[in-house]
Parts: C-alpha cells; structure tokens; sequence
C-alpha cells in the first residue's frame, strides 16, 4: 500500500532503475536522471536537510527556476517527512515575504543559479533562515542515505500559494493520501504506462504540475520539464513536443489557443502524442475543434478543478469533434471517489439534471484548508449540511455550474469576480490591494475584459490618483509588488466618482465597459 508519494519514486527506481525519470533539454542545457540516481541522490539529499534540522512536518520553501535540480529538491523535502512549499522564482520580495510569514519555512533549496539572488532576499526575512544550495549536495555513499521517514497519508506534502483577495497569498494545504487518490486515478483512466513521455508545462507552484510529476513518478514514465526558453516562444513548442516525442500534454488551453495562433501547426507534427488534456481555464469550443480536426489521432479530455481539491474533481473524454452549434465543452463527469454538488439558491445539495447554482466538492482529496488562515478556510471548507454524525467537509468552489440533461456538469462562471488570465489565478482583491499601497493611489479597481478571443483578454485597471501619474512610472512601481502575470495591460483614469451599484459596491460591469 502507498501512503506517501515518495514511495512511488522507490518502486519505479527499483523497477526501471536505469531508464531516465526526468529531462530538461533546451539548446543551452541537456540534463536528464535516471529513477536509480534519483532515488539514491533524494535519499541522501533528505538525511542532509535532516541534518539541517528538518523535523516530521517542517514546511521547506525551494526556489529556483524549474530543473532536474527543484524536482529532485521537491523530493528530498517529502522524504524528509515535511511539506514543500514552490516559490515562484519570478515574485516579487513582498510576496515571498507573505509567504514566509504565513508558513514559518525556515529553510530555501535553492540553486546555482539562484542562490545570489536568494541570498539577497531571504536574509532579509529573519537571520535564522537557511539556505542550502541543491546543486553543491554531493552524493557521497559513505554518509548516512536512509532518511527517517515515517510519513502517512494524512501528513501534508506541499503548500502551494494562491492569489487572495485580502491581498496576501493564500496557502493551500494538501496531503500526501489526497494526491495519491488523484494520481492512482489518473493513471487508471488514462491508460498511462512506463512508455509514456509526459511534460511538464506547468509552472511548479501551478498545481496542474502536480499531474504531470506524479503520474511519471507512479508509472516509470519519463518526465520532460518544458524549458523556460522554449515556454517564451511558443511556436518552439510545438517543436519541442515533436523532438522529445511527448505522449501526454496536461495544459492550460490558453496554450492550445496561442500555438493555434501561430498557424505553424501541421497535421504531421506530433506522431507520438496520444493524449493532450486540458484544465485550468474554459476549454474553448472552437480551440478543441481546430485541435481535434488537425490531430484525429489524439486523445482530448477536459478536466475541471480547482487547487483546493488537488488538481481536479472531474473529468470529460472528448469522443467526437464537437459541432459548431456546441455552445460549451462539459467538465464532465467527477472522478472516481470524488462527488460533485451543486448548492442551489434553495440552498439545496443537489446532483439531479437541471440543477444550477455554485459547486461544492467533497472527497478524499479535499484540501486541508489554508495554512495559517482559520477564517478563511472555515468560509470556504464547510461541514456536509445534510449531516452532523461525523466530520464530512465540502469545498465551495465560489465556480457557478450546471448539471446538463446529459447528466453531466457545465461551467458556467465565477460567483465572485476572481480572474483566470492565461491559466493563472488572480483575485482582482490582491492586485488592488497592493496598487493602493502607492501613496499616490487614492481608488483601484481591477476588472477582466473578455473578448472572444481569449489570449487577446486583459486586465484593466481603473486608478484615482492624488497627482498625474504617467503609466511606465505605475508600471514600474507595480513590477516591484505584483508578480508579471498580474499587471494590469491597460489604466484609466477616473477623474470624478467611480460607477457604483445600488448597493454602494464598485460596479465592475460598467467599469469594465470603459475599456
Ligand atoms: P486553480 O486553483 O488555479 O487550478 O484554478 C481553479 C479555477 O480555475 C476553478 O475554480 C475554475 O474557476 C477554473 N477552472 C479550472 N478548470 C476549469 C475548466 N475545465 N473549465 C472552466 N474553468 C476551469
């Protein structure tokens, strides 16, 4: 029985000690490991951080772009019996900051190259962090190479954090047997096996990655990590999916759409891709078609969920083209040892066809709530309403859905005004937030404009401002406070009073439509 992902990385080392677990191949790096290497190198590498000081339960922080080198840290840290915790390595210092403060890390795995830049940051967090450099670890066989590891199923192995609308990122928490569920699940439906070459697109602190590492872990595939220099030009995709001869491809469909875009996509371009599945964001209707018409010999699934319940609750197999009368591809169907309910506005837990109103998922996989944020994690975990025998807790998801005379589930928006912009999570709280601790911002509201084409979406902000302001000095000064991805595109500025709804509230629509 597995009770700790760590031990799917043994079996496939003593399966398929020799064949290679990860890659990360650009024109500039060519680096692989095999499943022996890295089951001897993360075995040694965990009694090191024991050595440090890291205890059953620890939350140890790694930073550093993604390599062979942050997978085999993410390891060592769930060998070590505690909880890893991915820093995005492009966030800026304040929400590192928040970061640390939330979780008490008191240890950063970092890299060759990003150990100046850490050094900078992190010793301004507290002067007992520590900070151990991957990359300098040598295996020496002569030293202790069995960790103590006593971790069980309900003991935590990351933390990822997500954008929060009070403006601090929010910490969700996730257990070892809550990946487990997922992943055995995954490997089942989808057929994977040892064969399979499986990337990774998705950045580590994105819990879409969570599939991809753990799927190749479980089933000896091996593990392609999608180079940063390859993600920034994406016709090289398409490229690089072909020479590595990747099999299965979990993405964000903003990525089908912008390889679409780039109209270099030929019927004959990815021979060895079985299956492409999509979550994250709304798989466009019009993307799938393009995809499936271009590549009938792939399989499409859509899968739907949130971070909050490990990756995803549901899943559609896609079986034909859809039409193009089809208004929208379903989220499916939950997967196995997982429910779906809506929560109607009769306040009713209902799973019958018809049924429309906000998502609530219960499950073995349900997050353990959001480090060090009892209040919100009370709001948004809550008891089973239909029952007080025994502890049974539902995620509200805030995602608005509807179950379809076909039985199955439907997207169909958000019950707050939080973003998905190009695969990332936003809350326009955060972004606001920290644009009004500029002295010269007296009101900020951050909207989405959608238009259909959805790589040409953006966020818009609208500002009062105490003086003139130009937008590369705004610019500039949110680069310092937000990560990339969530600077707004576009500013306005209101001069008089903001649109209000009756109530008083900003009105976002009528704000929105000033763009
Ligand atoms: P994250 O926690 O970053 O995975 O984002 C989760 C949110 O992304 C969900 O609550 C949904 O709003 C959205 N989402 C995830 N998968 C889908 C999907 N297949 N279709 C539509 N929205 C999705």
């Amino acid at each position: 029985m597995v009770n700790a992902v760590q031990q799917y990385l043994t079996e496939s080392a003593k399966r398929f000690p020799h064949k290679i677990a990860v890659k990360y191949h650009d024109d500039e790096v060519n680096e692989s490991i095999s499943w022996q290497d890295l089951d001897n190198f993360t075995d040694a590498f965990a009694c090191h951080l024991q050595a440090c000081g890291v205890t059953k339960g620890d939350m140890v922080a790694f930073y550093m772009p993604k390599s062979v080198g942050a997978i085999k840290s993410l390891l060592s840290v769930v060998k070590a019996s505690a909880a890893y915790i991915p820093l995005d390595y492009n966030t800026p210092e304040n929400r590192l900051a928040a970061i640390f403060k939330e979780s008490h890390a008191k240890i950063v795995i970092v890299n060759q190259y990003s150990i100046y830049r850490a050094s900078e940051i992190f010793s301004k967090f507290g002067p007992d962090i520590k900070i151990i450099n991957v990359d300098a670890f040598k295996f020496d066989s002569s030293l202790p190479h069995r960790p103590v590891d006593d971790t069980i199923s309900v003991d935590l192995a990351y933390v990822l954090f997500t954008s929060g609308s009070t403006g601090t990122p929010k910490g969700v928490m996730i257990s070892h047997g809550a990946i487990i569920d997922y992943i055995d699940w995954c490997v089942e439906v989808y057929g994977l096996d040892a064969g399979d070459q499986i990337a990774n697109h998705a950045p580590l602190y994105f819990d879409n990655s969570t599939f991809d590492i753990y799927t190749a872990m479980k089933t000896g595939a091996t593990l392609h990590l999608v180079p940063e220099s390859v993600n920034m030009m994406i016709p090289r995709l398409a490229s690089w999916l072909r020479e590595e001869a990747i099999s299965v491809f979990f993405c964000v469909p903003s990525v089908l759409s912008m390889l679409q875009q780039t109209k270099r996509l030929q019927a004959d371009m990815l021979p060895a891709m079985k299956q492409i599945l999509c979550a994250g964001e709304v798989l466009p209707v019009a993307v799938l078609r393009y995809w499936m018409t271009l590549f009938p010999h792939i399989r499409f699934t859509n899968m739907y969920g949130p971070t909050e319940i490990t990756v995803d609750c549901s899943y559609h197999i896609i079986d034909a083209v859809p039409d193009t009368e089809q208004k929208s591809v379903p989220i499916g169907r939950p997967r196995a040892n997982m429910e779906m309910y809506i929560f109607t506005d009769e306040g009713v837990l209902s799973r019958q066809p018809g049924s429309s109103g906000e998502l609530w998922v219960r499950g073995l996989s349900v997050a353990c709530g959001y480090l060090g944020n009892p209040i919100k994690t009370n709001e948004s975990f809550v008891q089973n309403p239909s029952h007080n025998n025994f502890s049974d807790l539902l995620y509200k998801t805030g995602d608005l859905a509807f179950i379809g005379e076909d039985n199955l589930f439907y997207y169909a928006g958000r019950k707050d005004s939080q973003i998905k912009h190009m695969g990332y999570r936003i809350e326009p709280g955060e972004i606001e937030a920290n644009t009004l601790r500029l002295d010269y911002i007296e009101e900020a509201v951050a909207i989405y404009k959608c238009v259909s084409d959805e790589t040409a979406s953006f966020i818009g902000m609208a500002l009062k401002t105490s003086r003139p302001v130009e937008t590369r000095e705004l610019r500039n000064a949110l680069a310092a406070v937000l990560p990339k991805y969530m600077i707004p595109a576009r500013f306005i500025f209101i001069e008089e009073t903001f649109p209000r709804t009756a109530n008083g509230k900003y009105d976002r629509k009528a704000i929105a439509a000033l763009f």
